[in-house]
């Protein structure tokens, strides 16, 4: 259930404009504010969707050469058809020197997302006549200073106004320190397993949200987790054909197609034992069946890999007295899949206080942000996040 909270009276009156939150996603974007009555509400995109797929298409330009750029869910589906000219999963470029050239089109990691960002926008716009411009855009909490500054540049190319740059867990942990009506502080541990980012974090939430330590990898998240069905699915189809995994694989289309089949597949089996897909190559249509224990199994090594992060993450804080975590949440899209609850009660369940809470996985990071952005705005009383700066063998902890 969604908490409301306190917000001064003269709310309607006040010049300050309203600060929307933006959770700029690895695979989904998500914008968020808070309403009058004081609840953080997602706004959804003009194909009626609370998640905006992070995908950026080129169309072929228009007949006066003007370029013709399509961003969400046809773009993600129009990836099949042109690989070439789709770009996914850009956040993880963030901060590099990648660089591309589409229809004499500049591209960089930013620019690309500008493109994500400005649909967030427009659609609020042509939907709800809401005005966006003051944003607070979360980011993962392992981002170093330049993947940041990429983020708030992506912010300014799309014309916004970024307040601040807000960690995911944080965003997170505000949503629910709200959610909960968390009365005395609270320590928890932050388990955000996204679609390409996987950060964890030990927080103190009280009146406001202090993060004690947090580790990441921001090259693990639900992307490795299809990569492997992909990788089964080709070798299935290279059997059919007599040929190998790598030949499948190196036709861009097939690829393209795979990874959307994959990603469906294991969402079925988040629900189901079995899924099933019929997957078109060369001459043959090849029907793939993948059982949820073979996933678990042919992923376990990516499920480790959080658990030792996290791990990790308890034993620091206990190094730095905290000894005692009331609460686990989970937050992400990829913390849907079974193996991810299983795995926590399985090994965290003694050193966890309560139940481990899935919080609304999709959404809480976007109506945190909405959320520190009424802070930011001086519109309600809620004390922001401060970082404690903390070394772990070597990593930066800030
Ligand atoms: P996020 O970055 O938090 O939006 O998470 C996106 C990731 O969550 C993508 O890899 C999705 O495929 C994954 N995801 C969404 N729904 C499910 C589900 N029901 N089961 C497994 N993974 C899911």
């Amino acid at each position: 259930m969604c908490g409301s909270f306190f917000i001064q009276e003269n709310w309607d009156t006040m010049e300050n404009k309203r600060v929307y939150g933006i959770d700029l996603g690895t695979t989904y974007s998500v914008i968020s504010y808070v309403n009058d009555n004081g609840e953080p509400e997602i706004i959804t995109n003009s194909d009626n969707d609370r998640l905006t797929p992070s995908v950026v298409f080129f169309d072929d330009p228009d007949e006066n050469g003007a370029p013709c750029i399509v961003v969400g869910r046809v773009a993600k589906e129009s990836g099949v058809i042109s690989p070439g000219r789709t770009f996914a999963f850009i956040k993880q470029q963030m901060g590099t020197d990648w660089t591309c050239e589409i229809d004499g089109i500049q591209l960089n990691p930013q620019k690309i997302s500008s493109y994500i960002l400005k649909r967030l926008v427009d659609d609020a716009k042509r939907c709800w006549d809401l005005d966006v411009e003051d944003v607070v855009i979360t980011c993962p909490a392992c981002f170093d200073t330049v993947q940041r500054q990429a983020i708030i540049d992506a912010g300014k190319i799309a014309g916004l106004n970024v307040l601040q740059l807000l960690d995911e867990s944080v965003a997170a942990a505000m949503h629910y320190g709200l959610n909960k009506e968390v009365g005395e502080a609270k320590t928890a541990i932050v388990y955000d397993l996204g679609g390409g980012t996987f950060d964890v974090s030990v927080v103190s939430i009280s009146d406001g949200v202090t993060v004690i330590c947090s580790d990441g990898d921001h090259q693990l998240g639900g992307r490795d987790w299809d990569q492997r069905i992909v990788e089964y699915c080709a070798s299935r189809l290279a059997e059919a054909c007599g040929t190998d995994m790598d030949t499948v694989l190196k036709d861009s289309e097939i690829s393209y197609d795979l990874q959307l089949k994959a990603e469906v597949m294991k969402q079925i089996l988040s629900s189901r034992d079995v899924a099933r897909a019929k997957i078109a190559y060369d001459e043959t249509s090849e029907k793939i069946e993948l059982t949820r224990k073979a996933f678990d199994e042919m992923t376990r090594d990516l499920l480790e890999r959080t658990a030792v992060c996290t791990q990790k993450m308890i034993d620091f804080a206990a190094s730095k007295g905290i000894t005692r975590i009331n609460d686990f949440l989970l937050v992400g899209g990829s913390t849907r899949m079974p193996q991810v609850m299983e795995m926590i009660k399985e090994k965290f369940a003694s050193q966890v206080d309560n139940e481990p809470w899935m919080l609304e996985v999709d959404e809480a990071v976007a109506k945190g942000a909405a959320i520190a952005g009424l802070i930011v705005n001086k519109r309600i009383d809620y004390i922001s996040s401060e970082f404690e700066a903390a070394k772990v063998d070597g990593l930066t902890v800030e």
